[in-house]
């Protein structure tokens, strides 16, 4: 596979260039493979569904071409992937994809998890080690370490800041040891990204270190999100008569989102053949994206805080990747949006939990509320002309091509939920009034030792730890 950039199409790498560089450093711009192939009509209709593994390989081959060959990349999926993603009714016509199996219990551990192998094998000819740099506010870290965690020829060093992230997400940073190791720097988010910025910059550092980066825009991470899509669609797709009583519905999914790299990867899924009529992008009080869908301007601002924290995101940088796979009107045709703020979170929280029993984080809970306000009204309202206000919670003003299949009850919905409840506990209490049970693995971080190393806000000093304790 050819991968271009989003700003300059006569760009043209492969595979190992798009991973390993991460983005391309002269024109700003993200990687994006040239086409998205169609996975063959005969493996989709298969029934029982294929497993997710095999369709996790089949979706991968053509990204990967005789850069892996099969054997490897089969190998490859097999060990980021001892878990998997579970598909739950909630009721008639909804489900919650569940993506919090994996070892930090959140969605990320599938893009981080494959990148980390694909990054080792790229490496495996080089006799030095790569040193992978990662600034965090909290979930991007602990998903980073945990998958480079042991494996060959990869080096972590994550910086976060000191007393500003929750003390699960703290224990799950500072408690490795071997090849990854936490720096807890007295400063923000903002200071330690500048650390890890200016480090990639300095000459001195990269003549002497092999640096990289694993942040959320490699699109070693974006890939293997779209296996779930495709997986959980083909699964609801083969259930959902027997569930609803609506023949052949249409499959609409719903996205919790911030910086809109688990829903590019939905997008994947679609051009690959996955029978997904629509999506939903839904997000917290950060709601660039569902302004733009509204009204047609994008305008990126500062993040704000909310409960649904790994979401607050107010330039997602992932819009140049959605804006160069489709138009405005296409995204509008595709894409219904919707927005909730921290009271309508715990709201969502405290219904899903009366109206079904299940415990949903902060996250699901935002995609929860937009599904089923979409299908008890609030689509009929806006076929009918009645708009939502675009500054208060809700649908915002978009009627997207499916819209009729909702109104009159013929489509499904499959939620994302990308965290385990545990992971947000005191939200999650305050909404139902139970404490969701800490998962077996997050209990076993909570008892290890903390091993974070303080450092100083101060680029001099962070430089001069490098050269002491890393391996050239
Ligand atoms: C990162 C994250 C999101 C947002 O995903 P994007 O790909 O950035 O849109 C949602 N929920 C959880 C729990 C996350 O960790």
């Amino acid at each position: 596979m050819i991968y271009t950039d989003t700003r300059d199409k006569s760009v043209q790498v492969d595979f190992r260039t798009a991973v390993l560089n991460g983005m391309n450093k002269s024109t700003g711009g993200l990687y994006i493979p040239v086409s998205f192939p169609k996975l063959d009509a005969g493996f989709i209709n298969k029934t029982p569904v294929p497993n997710f593994r095999e369709i996790a390989v089949n979706m991968a081959k053509p990204y990967v071409g005789d850069e892996i060959p099969e054997g490897d990349l089969i190998s490859i999926i097999n060990d980021a992937y001892p878990f998997l993603a579970s598909v739950m009714p909630l009721d008639r016509t909804s489900y919650v994809l569940e993506l919090f199996n994996g070892p930090t219990c959140a969605f990320k551990d599938f893009g981080a998890r494959f990148m980390a192998r694909v990054m080792s094998y790229f490496n495996k000819d080089e006799n030095s080690p790569l040193h992978i740099l990662v600034a965090t506010s909290g979930d991007t870290g602990s998903a980073v370490g945990s998958a480079f965690h042991n494996v060959p020829g990869l080096d972590v060093t994550i910086l976060y800041p000191e007393g500003k992230i929750s003390k699960i997400q703290e224990k799950q940073l500072s408690t490795f040891d071997g090849n990854v190791r936490a720096l807890k720097v007295k400063g923000t988010f903002d200071d330690c990204q500048k650390l890890v910025k200016t480090a990639f910059t300095d000459e001195e550092l990269r003549a002497k270190l092999r640096l990289s980066s694993a942040n959320s825009i490699n699109i070693s991470r974006l890939l293997p999100q779209s296996f779930y899509y495709m997986y959980s669609s083909l699964v609801v797709r083969e259930r959902a008569w027997g569930d609803s009583k609506i023949d052949s519905p249409a499959i609409i999914t719903i996205v919790p989102s911030g910086n809109f790299g688990n829903l590019t990867s939905g997008l994947i899924a679609k051009e690959m053949g996955a029978p997904i009529t629509g999506f939903v992008a839904a997000t917290n009080s950060n709601r660039t994206v569902p302004d733009w869908i509204a009204t047609g301007e994008y305008n990126a601002r500062p993040s704000v805080a909310t409960y649904a924290n790994a979401m607050d995101v107010g330039a997602p940088s992932n819009y140049e990747r959605i804006i160069s796979m489709y138009s405005l009107e296409k995204v509008r045709e595709l894409f219904a949006s919707y927005w909730l703020d921290d009271s309508g979170i715990i709201d969502s929280i405290k219904h899903c939990y009366e109206k079904t029993g299940y415990t949903i984080d902060p996250h699901g809970a935002v995609g929860w509320k937009a599904w089923y306000d979409i299908k008890t009204g609030a689509m009929k309202n806006l076929v009918d002309g009645v708009k939502n206000d675009i500054t208060k919670p809700g649908l915002t003003p978009n009627i997207p091509a499916w819209a009729d299949k909702v109104v009159n009850n013929q489509a499904v919905g499959i939620i994302l939920e990308t965290a385990h409840p545990a992971k947000f506990g005191e939200t999650v209490k305050q909404a139902t009034g139970q404490s969701p049970v800490l998962p077996d693995r997050l209990e076993k971080v909570m008892l290890k030792e903390d091993k974070s190393i303080p450092m100083d806000n101060d680029f001099s000093k962070f430089k001069e730890w490098l050269f002491e304790n890393l391996k050239a």
